[in-house]
């Protein structure tokens, strides 16, 4: 199929692209790797007036992790696959990445296109989450900045306002102490996740004192298991009882969705266990086989 018609503007700067969509409102799309719009516009799923093409913008393809990290709106997420600076600083974008799609997509698409299309099986959107990263949103107001956890509002749906543009995604330094991985189930590799896992996790003299534990495909949005990071702080990683107890606890607090991928009950099942081996990933170094 081919999109309805539309529009197209290829503003300078981020006031103008501002100016457009606060003129437009609803009627107008950002597009940044139209690697999800483009299909979503063929299918006629959505029909913009105007298309805001934000590619001509300067300056919104850096990278910075200086103090803290900034990944700006126009970053590739191939760009951000072999950002040495960006995994030395973050190292849980390497294994999340490659799960994204395939390495064609991954040249168009951008990490934060990806998080204002809010998939909620999309790998990057739960790694935000286990990071405590803030959303930048800049509208006619001025520069809000979005905690990920009120940043995802729902299926394919954020609270960016309709004249808001994503201009970054910002994320505190990983402590020294902290260990992360991140593992995901698909039926094929590229496709989305029936579940993914994203887990942060800090470790003092053999003890967890703190742990970021993010999950996708397992609700309308990604999802932090927050009793499961409780039960794991205070203890000992290495300890196969304490992973399964909170595997289990991850897995108790969900309704995943049931689908023609899986049923509810079976992507529960399949948290549980890569909670559990995404926490023993972190802190082995290896691929979870706890
Ligand atoms: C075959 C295929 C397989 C894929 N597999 C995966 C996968 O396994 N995992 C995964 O996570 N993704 C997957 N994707 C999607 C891919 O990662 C997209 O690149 C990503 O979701 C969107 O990034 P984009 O830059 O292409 O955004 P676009 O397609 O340009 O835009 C997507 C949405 O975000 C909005 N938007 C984009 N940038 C901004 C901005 N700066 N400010 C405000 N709104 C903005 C657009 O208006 C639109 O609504 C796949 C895509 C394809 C085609």
């Amino acid at each position: 199929m081919k999109p309805s018609r539309f529009s197209y503007a290829a503003p300078t700067s981020v006031e103008e692209a501002v100016s457009l969509l606060a003129e437009y409102g609803d009627d107008a799309k950002v597009i940044a790797g139209g690697q999800s719009l483009l299909p979503i516009m063929n299918m006629r799923l959505a029909t913009p007036r105007l298309l805001v093409d934000i590619n001509q913008i300067p300056g919104q393809d850096q990278i910075l992790t200086n103090g803290g990290i900034r990944i700006g709106a126009l970053v590739r997420q191939s760009a951000a696959e072999r950002s040495t600076d960006l995994l030395t600083a973050a190292p849980i974008f390497g294994p999340a990445l490659r799960y994204v799609g395939h390495a064609g997509i991954r040249t168009r698409g951008t990490v934060c296109g990806s998080l204002a299309h809010a998939d909620p099986a999309a790998e990057l959107p739960a790694v935000m989450l286990a990071l405590g990263a803030t959303i930048e949103a800049t509208g006619k107001g001025g520069v809000r900045n979005i905690p990920a956890e009120e940043f995802f509002a729902g299926f394919l749906t954020t609270s960016l306002g309709s004249d808001e543009l994503v201009t970054g995604v910002k994320i505190p330094l990983p402590s020294r102490n902290a260990r992360s991985a991140f593992l995901e189930m698909a039926r094929r590799h590229g496709d989305f996740a029936l579940v993914g896992v994203a887990a942060v996790v800090e470790v003092e003299g053999g003890t967890v004192t703190a742990a970021r534990i993010a999950l996708s495909g397992v609700a309308d949005r990604p999802v932090l298991a927050n009793e499961a990071a409780r039960i794991l702080v205070g203890s000992d990683p290495t300890d196969v009882k304490v992973l399964e107890e909170v595997g289990q606890a991850a897995a108790a607090t969900l309704s995943p969705p049931t689908d023609v991928h899986g049923s509810g009950q079976y992507r529960a099942q399949v948290a549980s266990v890569l909670v559990r081996r995404a926490i023993a990933a972190a802190i082995l170094g290896e691929r979870g086989q706890a």
